[in-house]
């Protein structure tokens, strides 16, 4: 049997054609990634740095030198961005979605809530064709995406998942695909969180609306992610400080208020989960604002931990090896029946 038609078959399917897809995600509009955002968010950050200029607020000589420069956007760190970022998008093929196939059908979906309801309380009439219902809905799936993801994230900054989570705090610098440095197994959790969560909302929304769900889903599902993306998202993933002032903070995220969510300073840590809302963090208790004066800050993990994450395999591995460690710790201490609260092995 000849091997080459083969192993070009399996390179093209697992390599080749999830990279491409990847570059060719730059060019969409459905990625926070893509280039339409990217320009909104740079647009922005030169709109600012002529503000800034302008008054005296800032000593870059240029607007390269105001987003960071090569000494940023050239930094070991962004450079395995850039390269994982691309690694990606074969692990989502040969592990996020095969893993979210799994798992998949024991999810409940919106049709069984809604017979669920229907059995419950009896079937309700059929609404007709309305555009209020689809902005309603598109924003109902808008906030329930946006509530799981901050669950997600809250829940990855504990103890036994935090290992999973350093993959993305482990930038020492941020650029723009720093997003995209985002450890698989978060990536499945926060997949089948926003499935099961999502089935639901939609279950409801399918009962009472008596009706199919795709009539509402148009562009409603979407529209409100496209305004977020625009609104200079990408900055959150940069250097350049923008704040929306602290009565704003309260219910929209802004780049300065994650930036402070990537801080290395003790005082910022367990913060701003938020993704674009932050009304998440005001109503449980996790909100820092800002102001529009910048707040000097370092990003990354620090100490011993940061050698570890330098290159794309320490993305992948580390995490595992990390959490096996504490698992054989935790083990250790129950087996001595050790009455010492058990700690992270790695502070
Ligand atoms: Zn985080
Ligand atoms: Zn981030």
């Amino acid at each position: 049997m000849d091997a080459f038609p083969l192993v070009y078959h399996y390179l093209s399917a697992w390599v080749i054609a999830p990279i491409t897809q990847q570059f060719l995600g730059i060019f969409n509009v459905n990625g926070r990634f893509g280039m339409l955002f990217l320009c909104a968010s740079y647009s922005v950050a030169y709109g600012l740095f002529r503000y800034r200029k302008r008054r005296g607020l800032t000593d870059a000589r240029s607007f390269w030198q105001f987003i960071g420069g090569s000494r940023v956007n050239l930094h070991r760190s962004a450079l395995l961005d850039y390269r994982y970022y691309f690694v990606r998008a074969i692990l989502k093929i040969a592990l996020v979605l095969p893993i979210v196939h799994l798992v998949d059908p024991y999810i409940l979906r919106s049709g069984d809530y809604a017979t669920f309801f229907s059995n419950l309380w009896g079937a309700r009439p059929r609404l007709g064709e309305d555009f209020a219902l689809a902005l309603v809905y598109g924003l109902g799936v808008f906030l329930v995406k946006d509530f799981v993801h901050y669950w997600v994230h809250r829940a990855f900054h504990s103890r036994w998942l935090w290992a999973f989570h350093k993959v993305h705090h482990s930038a020492s610098v941020l650029v723009p695909a720093t997003a995209s440095r985002v450890h698989f197994v978060e990536k499945v959790a926060e997949k089948l969180g926003v499935v099961a969560c999502l089935g639901l909302f939609a279950g409801c929304f399918l009962y009472v609306c008596g009706g199919e769900i795709s009539r509402y889903t148009l562009f409603g599902v979407t529209y409100l992610v496209f305004i977020f993306n625009s609104l200079a998202a990408n900055l959150r993933h940069t250097h350049v400080w923008l704040s929306f002032g602290p009565a704003l903070e309260h219910v929209l995220n802004s780049p300065a208020q994650h930036q402070i969510h990537h801080s290395d300073a003790p005082r910022h840590f367990n913060c701003n989960f938020g993704i674009n809302l932050s009304l998440w963090d005001w109503v449980f208790g996790t909100l820092y604002v800002t102001r529009s004066q910048p707040e000097p800050l370092r990003f990354g993990i620090g100490g011993q931990d940061h050698h570890r994450y330098l290159t794309v395999y320490g993305l992948i591995v580390t995490p595992f090896v990390e959490t096996a460690r504490k698992c054989l710790y935790a083990l250790k201490a129950t087996d001595s029946g050790s009455s010492t609260p058990l700690r992270d092995i790695n502070d």
